[in-house]
């Protein structure tokens, strides 16, 4: 494949439109016409990956299987194409100007001045091209963060203009844009989308192709509009306006040809469709759902539905393959109560309690694993979530009423969760996490190997925090069964108590790995638990 041909996805006039989507929307198409196909993303910010944000600033943390913490754009990557990325998938500004500041420290720039331009561009370049150059891909698509305009976004806008005048006829861009609809005007505006071009003509680049993200189908009128003023060809202005899910959009975006449009903007063949039957069968079996399936999760960043995102992701692919509408309501871990955990949780089918750090909304996830536990109802612990679950035990059922995890309380009598040995001595925060995926043995006759179907499996991980062994004894007397161990280090990695319908808890998180065309195991077995609830 030495003609790889690379996509540059850029936005303007607002954030959070969706660039990761149509991204993942159009390496979708692109596959399902038989592409190898990857989608990488470059974030303008200088952190040096985004494991250091809090979720309130650019929601969940998304981890790759080699152990990178990324964009949560890269899980929308992975859900719609269902294969792997890596940490060459996704780079900050950060990260470029580490790896120059490291070659000027080096010599490698010996004698001269190290400068934006050439300097960070040309590694910017070199990051835009890597994936590329291995030659698995037949596509390479480049989301840029961040909106036209931005001070930060001015290097990778510079350097995907180098990238397209060395590419010529191999490189193509696309710029999304928002076209807003102002009641009092019972008008759509085109203005912002008009000078979000022209602002980025100004850096050089002239888009192929313009999608315009819209609440309402636009008219003829308006698109033939746009495309006159943004001198683009009419064809290439794609309309995504709002549906209702986010595994529509390939399809509006196919009707409308944007598949066929990029291939012969590249001078490749453009007959036939994309092969999109099992995509479509799962529309249809969310779409057409009459039943419902109710699950609750529990965590602290309830306001913030982009924290959870790959778990929210997880159970409605799970839910669509059970033929289920997935009704998922978030239940603040702060506001749970003795009082009115009853009401909260009583009607749900399955409760999912969430990851997350700190001490923040902890007491009301004890509450609602106690009453979860004690009304049998189907419960999966994620992360903080399953470290929740062998704290609320050892409290309720071992009778070691102080004991927690020493992430909450150091001095605890009793560390049920503890620091990870390895994790003792480290003093730095970023990238230092045991993350990424590890192998797991899974006893068989249990949830976890009848949702498996496997006894060892590989999944991936984000804590410093692990269940203490020095207990294991004393909680598997009592009912709650260490049914997944690392085979390498002997570190607990799902609990489960075998006792009740569907109790379990996993140091892992799944969720990072479950996409459209593969679902979880794990939530497949959760929802079909809840669903026979
Ligand atoms: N805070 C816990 C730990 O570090 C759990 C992390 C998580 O839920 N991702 O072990």
């Amino acid at each position: 494949m030495a003609n790889t041909k690379y996509i540059f996805v850029t936005g303007g006039v607002v954030s959070s439109l969706g660039k990761g989507i149509v991204a993942a929307s159009l390496g979708k198409l692109l596959q399902a016409r038989g592409y190898k196909v990857t989608i990488q993303k470059f974030d303008p910010y200088i952190n040096i990956d985004p494991g250091t944000l809090n979720p309130y600033e650019h929601g969940e943390c998304y981890v790759t299987e080699d152990g990178r913490e990324t964009d949560l754009d890269l899980g929308h990557y992975e859900r719609f194409l269902n294969i792997p990325t890596s940490k060459a998938n996704n780079v900050t500004t950060g990260r470029i100007y580490q790896n120059v500041i490291d070659k000027e420290r080096r010599g490698d720039f010996l004698g001269k001045t190290v400068q934006v331009v050439p300097h960070i561009t040309d590694e910017i370049k070199r990051n835009m091209m890597y994936l590329g150059k291995t030659g698995k891909y037949d596509f390479v698509i480049t989301e840029i963060g961040g909106t036209v305009g931005d001070i930060e976004s001015l290097p990778y806008i510079e350097s995907v203009r180098q990238v397209r005048w060395e590419l010529g006829k191999n490189c193509l861009c696309i710029h999304l844009t928002y076209v807003p609809y102002i009641a009092a005007a019972k008008e759509v505006k085109t203005k912002p989308t008009q000078h979000s071009v022209k602002l980025l003509q100004e850096q050089g680049i002239q888009p192929n192709i313009l999608v315009l993200r819209t609440e309402k189908e636009l008219s003829k009128n308006i698109c033939r509009k746009v495309a006159l003023f943004c001198n683009v060809d009419e064809d290439a202005v794609i309309q995504s306006y709002d549906v209702s899910s986010i595994y529509e959009v390939p399809v509006v975006l196919s009707k409308q040809g944007m598949d066929k449009i990029v291939l012969q903007k590249l001078g490749m063949p453009a007959d036939g469709e994309p092969d999109l039957t099992l995509w479509k069968n799962f529309l249809d079996n969310m779409k057409n759902a009459d039943k419902t399936v109710t699950i609750g999760l529990v965590g602290k960043y309830v306001e913030l539905p982009d924290a959870y995102k790959s778990i929210n992701e997880s159970l409605l692919q799970a839910a669509a393959y059970h033929k289920r509408k997935l009704d998922l309501r978030f239940i603040h871990s702060e506001k749970i109560t003795e009082k009115n955990v009853e009401e909260l949780l009583g009607d749900l089918d399955g409760i999912v309690v969430a990851p997350g750090f700190g001490q923040r909304g902890i007491e009301g996830k004890f509450i609602a694993l106690k009453y979860a536990r004690e009304h049998n109802k189907p419960t999966f612990g994620v992360c903080l979530g399953m470290q929740c679950m062998v704290i609320e035990f050892a409290r309720n059922v071992l009778g070691l009423s102080e004991a927690n995890s020493t992430e909450m309380d150091p001095k605890t009598p009793h560390k049920v969760i503890d620091l990870m040995e390895e994790q003792k001595n480290l003093t730095v925060m970023g990238g230092s996490m045991r993350l990424g995926a590890y192998d797991c043995k899974i006893e068989k006759d249990t949830q976890a190997y009848k949702a498996y179907q496997s006894d060892l499996i590989r999944e991936r991980h984000r804590h410093r925090f692990e269940f203490n062994n020095e207990y294991k004894q004393a909680f598997e007397d009592k009912g709650m069964k260490c049914t997944g161990i690392n085979p390498d280090t002997g570190l607990v990695e799902v609990i489960e108590i075998p006792e009740l319908k569907w109790y379990l808890g996993t140091q892992f998180h799944p969720e990072y790995n479950s996409t459209v065309a593969k679902p979880n195991p794990l939530f497949m077995s959760f929802i079909e638990a809840a669903i026979k609830n």
